[in-house]
């Protein structure tokens, strides 16, 4: 593993922001750091870079345990949501600032920062003031003076969160490609959960200080270990008593259960070929989402979202219908469990 991080611990007063984090990252990997706000994201990137001690716990990269080197030894790059770029600098000079404190010589910081500024799109700005960039721009900016080092290990914290959405879109497949090509090993933190699924080889879900689950997206959307986890990646609702369904009478009471909406098939009355099978229910609300209905509808005291392919007939708040669930994800204390029908 190029990093290995193993009980980290950091205490906030009483509270435990890192409440015994492990975790390993293989070289060249686009890690997505996700969790709602306050979860403890910043606080990993933080000890990761050198920025905070853990109270507890070894940090290893490349093979060698870091805690006791300082920030500007570990060879990390970083861009932190605060870290703003030098308003009296131009283009040029923010990119060949660390570049300038590393002594380098005049014609290798021009190299590198003509270099820089090609890979970032930022050709003809290099003369320019921080306020004469838009916000997509002075992202760039403040990704390349973090590059510009060479660094072995990058870290943004919310790259995107102060930039508009379409902007934000553009500017993540972008980066997503840019780092895919120098082949960086990268950890960036969000709390959009379709932005670390668009970009990230991996993620980390975290929550509480704890580590609740990390793996490919499409594998953490696959196979959630918790509620919570199920409801941070892809769209789910979350029943109390999943044993009061048709088709799974066997799951225990106190069980609690998530469905998707892909899971679930909703017809008319008459409209599903086994409508024996199904649950009676009444439409809630009817969203339209593009490419399909996204349906809610309440099935005795609980409600779930089901789509509804557009060609079929719309659906209506307080229309009857039958609803077929063919999965649940069904956990107890310690395992979770997919059944199906
Ligand atoms: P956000 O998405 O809002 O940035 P986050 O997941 O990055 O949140 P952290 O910034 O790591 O969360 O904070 C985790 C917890 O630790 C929060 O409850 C926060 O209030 C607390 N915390 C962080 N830094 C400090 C500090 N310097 N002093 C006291 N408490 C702190």
């Amino acid at each position: 593993m190029y990093i290995e991080v193993n009980n980290l611990i950091k205490t906030f007063g009483t509270y435990a922001a890192s409440d015994n984090i492990s975790f390993g990252i293989e070289k060249g990997r686009l890690i997505g750091l996700l969790g709602p706000s306050g979860g403890g994201k910043t606080t990993i990137l933080r000890m990761l870079a050198g920025l905070d001690s853990p109270d507890s716990g070894d940090i290893y990269i490349d093979g060698k345990r870091v805690n006791d080197v300082p920030a500007q030894q570990r060879g990390i790059g970083f861009v932190f949501q605060n870290y703003a770029l030098f308003r009296h600098m131009t283009v040029y000079d923010n990119i060949a600032f660390g570049l300038t404190v590393q002594k380098r010589s005049k014609s290798e910081i021009k190299a590198r920062v003509t270099e820089l500024i090609e890979l970032t799109g930022l050709k003809g700005l290099d003369k320019r003031y921080p306020n004469q960039l838009s916000g997509g721009q002075r992202q760039r900016v403040a990704f390349a003076r973090a590059l510009a080092p060479e660094p072995h290990l990058l870290l943004l914290d919310e790259p995107f969160a102060a930039i508009d959405a379409k902007v934000r879109k553009e500017l993540r497949a972008w980066l997503k490609a840019t780092i895919e090509r120098i082949g960086i090993t990268t950890i960036f933190v969000t709390h959009d959960q379709e932005e670390a699924v668009e970009v990230a080889d991996e993620i980390m879900i975290v929550s509480g200080g704890r580590l609740e689950q990390k793996g490919s997206p499409i594998d953490i959307y696959k196979n959630p270990l918790s509620p919570f986890v199920a409801g941070f990646i892809g769209e789910s609702s979350q029943l109390d008593n999943p044993g009061g369904l048709k088709g799974f009478e066997e799951e225990l009471p106190g069980t609690k259960a998530i469905i998707r909406p892909e899971f679930v098939e909703i017809g008319k009355i008459g409209e599903l070929p086994t409508p024996l099978a199904a649950e009676a229910g009444i439409v809630r609300d009817v969203f339209f989402r593009g490419n399909s209905w996204q349906v809610e509808v309440q099935i005795g005291s609980q409600t779930i979202s089901a789509y509804r392919s557009l060609e079929k007939d719309p659906l209506k708040a307080g229309d009857s219908v039958n609803v077929l669930i063919h999965r649940l994800y069904v956990f107890n204390d310690k395992h979770s469990r997919i059944a199906e029908n």
